[in-house]
């Protein structure tokens, strides 16, 4: 299967002549955060061709803080000790790129640097995807990935909703809208900008489609390396965000909004590829399967409940977890099917992957690819032996192990997941249990609704 790069969208050259005559004014300089969400600067157009393309700076507390932009305690890396000093926000140039849903604008994402080595600073996201891309060049393989973003749109605005309380949420249509052509053409008004500003920003859009669910959006882009796979879902989870607010809509990837309803996911595609052929792919195998495939499976598959957290972040995100809902709970693989955590898909063919079904939308596409390629490689290194595929309702299989039910499991198996320390580096570990700690920490001080209207009576 040959893959059609894009073609670099804004040479810095072009973006100079566009500053000089007027079509661009605003540069917007971002680096992606632990969350995943586009953090940065506005800049003049004039003053980033100038001097700022060569690096701008921030305050180090933002690869630090948590979704409300607390600055908890129990960071190495930064703390109220240290001063919480400055980052390096180095721009990278290819990724530069207009963002036509808003005027006059153009967008570049960074690398963050340590201020005063100029190294990567080893917790960024960015970095830590790199590093891992970097280990899988070493054995020779290059690989390609594709995310999946669910979503759901709402009736009312963001700034609406939070004055609401969060309260009476009604989403954007009244029924299951999955692959429904009348019900997603009501919703047109803001997917075909969605599609089309993100098309025209160069991200190479497939396609969208009504998911299982009233409200559920699915936007798909095609498969792409692993670092541009990353900056694309980051930027089209943004442009999601923006341009249904432009339009009087809120879009949440917020994993699970309802008890009843279903979730949202980010299931994420994944395939080797060796001097542009499909790694992946040996006619003679069972499926279809290469050697190399059967042991990336084998590894992605034995460490994913040391990096679930990666996958799930947040107290949220285990809500999504249920039987018979499509979200798996299973460490085990099958042949397209869609209730086990892996699913062999293009069965039999050069485009024969793996998808990860077990990530919710709120995942980092930067970390989850990160450790899925980490456990992938350390497979390939064991030559670890793939077990059979499952067939059936995998949600009835005793033998089959389970993910992590709970943040506070998941943080568990992350601090002391040997594998991973190896792999990210003691520090990147500590790193994020302590974000994954905080979460936790912040949701049991909080006495929920549930709580009181089941107890306040009859306790
Ligand atoms: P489905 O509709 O069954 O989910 P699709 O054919 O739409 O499957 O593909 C889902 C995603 O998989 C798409 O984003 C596509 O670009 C991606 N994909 C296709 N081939 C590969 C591959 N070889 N490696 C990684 N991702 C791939």
């Amino acid at each position: 299967m040959k893959v059609n790069k894009m073609p670099a969208t804004l040479t810095f050259d072009d973006m100079k002549t566009q500053v000089a005559d007027g079509t661009v004014d605003t540069v917007l300089v971002c680096f992606v955060d632990m969350q995943g969400r586009l953090m940065g600067k506005r800049f003049h157009g004039a003053n980033f061709v100038e001097t700022s393309f060569e690096e701008t700076h921030c305050c180090n507390y933002l690869l630090a803080t948590d979704l409300e932009m607390a600055t908890p305690e129990g960071y190495a890396s930064t703390s109220w000790e240290t001063g919480y000093g400055d980052y390096v926000m180095k721009p990278d140039l290819t990724t530069l790129r207009p963002v036509p849903w808003l005027e006059g604008t153009v967008m570049v994402l960074c690398d963050v640097l340590d201020h005063h080595t100029h190294e990567p600073v080893p917790h960024s996201p960015r970095a830590i995807l790199k590093k891992q891309i970097k280990r899988l060049e070493a054995l020779g393989f290059e690989a390609k990935m594709a995310t999946e973003l669910e979503f759901f749109l709402f009736e009312k605005t963001l700034d609406e909703i939070r004055k609401g309380g969060f309260r009476d949420l009604a989403p954007i249509s009244s029924y299951n809208e999955d692959y429904h052509i009348f019900q997603t053409t009501k919703e047109e008004g803001v997917m075909r900008p969605i599609r089309n500003h993100l098309y025209a920003a160069g991200l190479p859009i497939e396609n969208s489609k009504g998911e299982a669910e009233a409200g559920q959006e699915e936007l798909n882009i095609r498969y792409s390396p692993a670092l541009e796979c990353a900056d694309y879902h980051s930027i089209a989870k943004h442009a999601i965000k923006e341009i249904a607010w432009q339009n009087g809509h809120a879009a949440t990837f917020l994993p699970k909004w309802h008890k009843d309803r279903v979730g949202s996911s980010s299931h994420v595609h994944q395939s080797l590829w060796k001097d542009g052929e499909a790694a992946f792919f040996d006619k003679s195998g069972k499926h279809g399967m290469s050697k190399v495939m059967e042991h990336y499976m084998a590894g992605l598959i034995h460490y994913s409940p040391e990096y679930t957290y990666f996958l799930a972040p947040y107290v949220n995100s285990y809500k999504r977890f249920s039987k018979g809902t499509f979200a798996p709970t299973k460490t085990v693989w099958s042949v397209d099917n869609r209730t086990a955590g892996f699913r062999l898909c293009g069965e039999g063919t050069k485009g024969v992957r793996v998808e990860c079904r077990i990530g919710g939308s709120d995942l980092n596409p930067y970390l989850a690819q990160a450790v899925m390629l980490a456990a992938g490689i350390k497979g390939i290194e064991d030559a670890m032996e793939l077990a059979p595929a499952t067939t059936g309702d995998v949600y009835e299989d005793a033998k089959a192990m389970d993910i992590p039910q709970t943040l506070r499991d998941a943080t568990q198996t992350l601090r002391g997941s040997k594998f991973l320390r190896e792999v990210l580096g003691d520090d990147v570990v500590d790193h994020y249990t302590r974000a994954a700690e905080w979460e936790q920490e912040e949701f049991d001080r909080v006495v929920t609704d549930w709580e009181i209207a089941r107890g306040f009576e009859r306790a």
